[in-house]
C-alpha cells in the first residue's frame, strides 16, 4: 500500500515507487489472481488546490482462467496510469479518484487495484488459437481432436438445413 504525504509536493513532484504484495489485502476479490508483487513507479504533480496529478506504471504478473478452454492463463501486466486524485467533488470521470477535503496523505491503494481492474482484458485466452472444449465431451481439444460428430445446435441452422433438403427435393 503506497501512502504519499502530500506536503512534499509543494517543493515538486514525488516519486511513487512501492510494491503491494500479491497477497495484500487491497488485492482481495478480484477474479483474477496475482502471481508477483505490483510494483509502483511514476510521479506524483500538484494540479492545484486539492488535485494531485499521477502518472506512472503498475507491472505485474497475473492468472487468469482461459473463456475457452478453462486453464489457468498467464499475463503480464504492464499498465501505464494516468489519474487525478482531487477534493472536487463535481470531478466526473472514470480516471478521476476522490479524496478527502484538505488531506495531509494519500492513499494509492484503490486506484491502483482499479486500474489493475480496469487494464486486466475481458476475454482472456490461454493462447491466441487455443481450441477450447468440445461442447458435447467436454474435452480440451488442444490436446487433440475428440471422437465427437459435430451437430449444429444453432436452431437458424436447423432451420436452414431444413429448406434445403426441400429444395432439393422439388428441383433435384
Ligand atoms: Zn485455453
Ligand atoms: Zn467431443
Amino acid at each position: 500500500m503506497l501512502r504519499i504525504g502530500l506536503g512534499a509536493l509543494e517543493q515538486g513532484p514525488v516519486e511513487t515507487a512501492g510494491e503491494v504484495a500479491a497477497d495484500d489485502p487491497l488485492l482481495k476479490g478480484l477474479d483474477f489472481s496475482l502471481r508477483e508483487p505490483v510494483r509502483v513507479s511514476g510521479q506524483l504533480t500538484a494540479a492545484g488546490p486539492g488535485s494531485y496529478y499521477w502518472r506512472g506504471t503498475l507491472e505485474t504478473a497475473a492468472e487468469a482462467t482461459c473463456r475457452r478452454c478453462l486453464a489457468p492463463a498467464a499475463l503480464r501486466l504492464n499498465v501505464p496510469v494516468n489519474v487525478l486524485f482531487t477534493e472536487d467533488q463535481e470531478a466526473d470521470d472514470p480516471s478521476v479518484y476522490l479524496i478527502p477535503p484538505r488531506a495531509k496523505t494519500l492513499e494509492m491503494g484503490e486506484a491502483i487495484r482499479e486500474e489493475l481492474i480496469l487494464a486486466m482484458p475481458e476475454y482472456v485466452l490461454c493462447r491466441e488459437n487455443c481450441a477450447g472444449l468440445c461442447p458435447q465431451c467436454g474435452k480440451d481439444l488442444n490436446e487433440g481432436p475428440c471422437e465427437c460428430q459435430p451437430v449444429s445446435t444453432d436452431p437458424r441452422w436447423a432451420k436452414l438445413e431444413a429448406l434445403q433438403k426441400r429444395s432439393t427435393k422439388k428441383n433435384p
